[in-house]
């Protein structure tokens, strides 16, 4: 289960995706053991994000972003856009996956284009350098 908010015990610690407390030290290799729970959290992306996504086109990436932000919002593609920042918010599935995470494998489909705030987890985010690690099940 890996619903937001809900304890999940291990052997070490109690570990709540959001306290901050019970994320861990990053090391290499986590990855390959952990339930991508990273990918579980709101991802804010630019529009240069979305033109690598493939998602908006280099000349509708120039123009009216409010008008990006409605197209994508009504394919359910993005949460919410903040005009003041021109940031973007991808949504997500019902059980906070994002979008891009393949439910089974639990790795990124679009890994090679991914936005540049995933390419930058966890040494930018709420923790620096602290992972939301969690053991597959
Ligand atoms: S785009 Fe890929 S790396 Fe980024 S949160 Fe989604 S699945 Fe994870």
């Amino acid at each position: 289960m890996s619903k937001r908010g809900k304890n999940t015990a291990s052997a070490v610690s109690i570990f709540n995706i959001d306290d901050l407390s019970t994320w861990q030290k990053y090391r290499k290799g986590l990855c390959d053991t952990c339930h991508a729970t990273c990918c579980t959290l709101p991802v804010e992306v630019t529009v240069s994000d979305l033109v690598r996504m493939s998602l908006v086109d280099e000349f509708e990436a120039e123009g009216d972003l409010k008008a990006i932000a409605k197209r994508l919002q009504k394919a359910r593609i993005i949460d919410n856009f903040n005009h003041k920042t021109a940031i973007f918010t991808l949504a997500r599935m019902a059980n906070d996956d994002c979008l891009y995470l393949d439910s089974k494998t639990r790795r990124c489909t679009i890994y090679h284009q991914r936005p540049e705030t995933c390419r930058n987890h966890p040494q930018i985010g709420p923790k620096a350098n602290h992972c939301p690690y969690r053991p597959r099940e």
